[in-house]
């Protein structure tokens, strides 16, 4: 979305929303709907089904949270428990978290109640949670399952249905699971269908769910790129831990959301960064729930700078104004890129993206700026960075990789990772759990610099090329009490 989108269209009192909810929008600041909000407000409100081509960052959570609120406020109905009324599908647990924060407080001034439902927790929680009223639920398609299973859920007076983030949710193999969804649902109900892109897949899907839909584009596909400055440096995979920690210190970069390609790296790099003095936290897969949402709370007050996430992880992470996104390695699929990139450059703001991109990661930028029609700026490596000594390096073993179930590495345009969850896994449904995430292909493992950052006890065969510094202590990796999720 671009500041020039965003200066145009109708203020939020004029899109016929319920007094309680305008108030509850005036309270977070927002003046101007978005793009996406001008247009999808009123056809949500028009009460028929739409069609919504908008990525994350454009606004359009509360272009669909906004007029449900109002439908179900102003339709009344009698409550029943764990019997929703709204039903919003979403591919991970961290966008189930996020869309129902925004459900909370867009309709904090409203007697609705929300529940957020996805898979990798204790499910008992959900089962009590159920005994009472739900009017919005927010879930994840497996655990939505495994609740209709065992019949605590009751999805037979759904009057709307959110399918948010659609074409990731098909990505993640959720197709099945959709369907079998949609077969319990009533006939009679709204349908909206948001997605970043329009796949023969999702059209087939639309075609299948909404009735004469009313269609809404707020911005081409991949326009992120236009307003995200991005740059590359080429380097050795073996000395980007110490490069990245090089510049997060002569950039003075405050919040930095960094890419890597494996859960594995994501927790070899946070630890080296926080050896650096560097506070740094990593998100994915194999972190629990409460890590997760801990670490994400510390990144967005700034106690803790660098949030090292692999992609899946980091989908649907919302954070206004994050300046600065590292792909500390490129993603083998160039739609990954524009989802990370995705990640700043929000809301109007500008953002920059750097790509530290090792010889071996080539045919992957060639593949990106042919998807982004751009080329990537090389910016050469600061003369005053010092690469890591040899011995650093050869001292820097990475443990052996664990045999990987479905493991056959992922093809560049194959299917995209967490494909492999399938039903009936009731621990880490549609959210990045250890299936999903061990289904990147391990591209850069085997070289030594997506290797462990453990301090070698040994010397090695060369003296160091500058002296070790001393390692202040930084505890925000895992002992910092975090904000709880829902
Ligand atoms: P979304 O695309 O729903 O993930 O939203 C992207 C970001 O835009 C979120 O951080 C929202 O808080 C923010 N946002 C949503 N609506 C507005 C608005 N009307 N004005 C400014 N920021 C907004």
């Amino acid at each position: 979305m671009t500041t020039e989108t965003l200066s145009a269209g109708p203020a939020f009192t004029e899109l016929g929303l319920a007094e309680p909810i305008l108030r509850a929008v005036a309270d977070t600041g927002y003046t101007t709907p978005t793009p996406i909000q001008a247009q999808a407000i009123p056809q949500v409100l028009a009460g028929g089904d739409l069609l919504a081509a908008a990525q994350t960052g454009t606004g359009k959570t509360a272009g669909f949270t906004l007029p449900i609120l109002h439908h179900l406020s102003t339709r009344e109905v009698p409550a029943k428990p764990g019997r929703p009324r709204c039903l919003i599908l979403v591919p991970t647990r961290e966008l189930a978290a996020q869309v129902e924060e925004s459900v909370k407080t867009y309709g904090k001034y409203l007697s609705l109640s929300s529940m957020v439902m996805f898979g990798g927790v204790n499910i008992n929680p959900q089962f009590k949670a159920l005994k009472s009223r739900v009017d919005i639920l927010v879930a994840t398609p497996g655990r939505l399952l495994d609740h209709l299973g065992q019949k605590t859920v009751d999805l037979s007076g759904v009057e709307i249905l959110v399918l948010d983030e659609a074409d990731r949710m098909l990505d993640m193999g959720f197709i099945r699971d959709i369907k079998k969804v949609l077969a319990v649902l009533p006939k009679q109900r709204q349908n909206l269908l948001f997605s970043a892109t329009f796949s023969d897949e999702i059209r087939t899907l639309a075609n299948g769910l909404l009735h004469n839909p009313k269609s809404v584009e707020v911005a081409r596909r991949n326009t992120t790129v236009e307003v995200v400055e991005q740059s590359m440096h080429r380097v050795p995979q073996a000395h980007k831990r110490d490069l990245l920690a090089h510049l997060i210190r002569q950039n003075d970069w405050q919040q930095v959301l960094v890419f890597t390609r494996t859960k594995h790296g994501a927790n070899k790099l946070a630890e080296k960064l926080i050896k650096d003095g560097i506070t740094a936290a990593a998100i994915h897969g194999n972190k629990s729930q409460s890590a997760r949402t801990k670490a994400l709370a510390s990144f967005k007050d700034g106690s803790v700078r660098v949030l090292v996430a692999t992609d899946i992880a980091a989908r649907g992470i919302d954070i206004d104004q994050l300046p600065q996104v590292v792909n500390f390695e490129l993603p083998n699929v160039p739609e990954d890129y524009v989802h990370r990139i995705g990640r700043t450059g929000r809301a109007g703001a500008t953002g920059s993206a750097l790509s530290l991109v090792d010889d071996e990661e080539m045919s992957y930028l060639r593949d990106i700026e042919k998807l982004i029609k751009r080329a990537i700026v090389r910016v050469e490596v600061d003369p005053g960075f010092v690469p890591p000594a040899k011995h650093e390096l050869m001292s820097d073993k990475r443990p052996p990789r664990q045999p990987q179930g479905r493991g056959a590495p992922r093809q560049n345009n194959g299917p995209r990772q967490g494909q492999s969850q399938g039903r009936g896994q009731s621990q880490g449904q549609g959210q990045p759990g250890s299936r999903s995430a061990a289904g990147r292909a391990p591209q850069g493992q085997g070289k030594p610099s997506a290797a462990a950052a453990k301090p070698s006890p040994k010397p090695g065969p060369q003296p160091a090329a500058h002296p070790k510094k001393p390692r202040p202590q930084a505890a925000l990796f895992s002992s910092k009490p975090g904000s709880r999720g829902h």
